[in-house]
């Protein structure tokens, strides 16, 4: 199967999941959305109230910043893949809970397997904890580290950033960093050679 039909199936999945509790309060599951072959993907905590009459991820305000952010380094939303570690809403947008997590991060790691991305961006305290279960995210955030073979640098949440200016700026200053990792990142894996053997014809004309 190709990623984009693997990512098809893990959404058609989520959209009728009843592996946690939160799928009792939900509207409208929130799979993820992007492209196939996304370099960065971004994993936000859940679906707050928007993203749950909508089933897409990061349209209220701090899908708003996101993009702000993202423009300043040149991309657009269409062009990364947006998720949450979990994928319906939390009622009255609590955290989510051990429960709920564990029961979701299947799905994460299977968007991931697709994806492949270069870099993953972990916005907010609980998606930093699914890569980094140790880490302070006042101390980590904005710094690349390699986990599991891939570049992973945590950030502030949007939304907690859009209310603070200290972590407004950081954020910003975090995601300048971004395109720098990235280039570094497809320096560090480059592209498997192709699988094809040469032609024997080939081959022989070299003696
Ligand atoms: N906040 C999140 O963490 N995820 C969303 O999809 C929207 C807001
Ligand atoms: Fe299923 Fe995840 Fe929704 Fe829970 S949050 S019902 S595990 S899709």
């Amino acid at each position: 199967m190709s990623a984009e039909e693997d990512l098809k199936t893990i959404a058609a999945e989520v959209n009728v999941c009843v592996k946690c509790k939160l799928h009792v309060g939900r509207k409208k599951a929130v799979p993820g959305e992007g492209p196939a072959d996304a370099k960065i993907m971004f994993i936000g905590e859940g679906p707050g109230f928007y993203e749950n009459e909508q089933g897409r991820p990061f349209v209220g305000a701090a899908g708003k910043f996101l993009e702000e952010l993202l423009a300043t380094i040149g991309l657009t939303r269409e062009q990364v893949f947006i998720c949450n570690v979990v994928k319906c809403r939390p009622p009255g947008n609590r955290d989510p809970e051990i429960d709920e997590l564990t029961a979701c991060s299947g799905y994460l790691e299977r968007q991931i397997r697709a994806i492949q991305p270069a870099v993953i961006v972990t916005l907010g305290r609980f998606s930093m904890a699914r890569f980094m279960p140790d880490a302070k995210i006042s101390a980590v955030h904005g710094q690349a580290r390699m986990i599991d073979g891939r570049l992973v640098v945590a950030m502030f949440h949007p939304a907690a950033a859009l209310h603070q200016p200290s972590l407004k700026q950081s954020i910003v200053d975090d995601f300048k960093k971004l395109p720098g990792l990235i280039a570094g990142a497809a320096k560090a894996a480059p592209p498997p050679p192709p699988d094809e053997p040469e032609p024997e014809s080939h081959q022989l004309s070299l003696f």
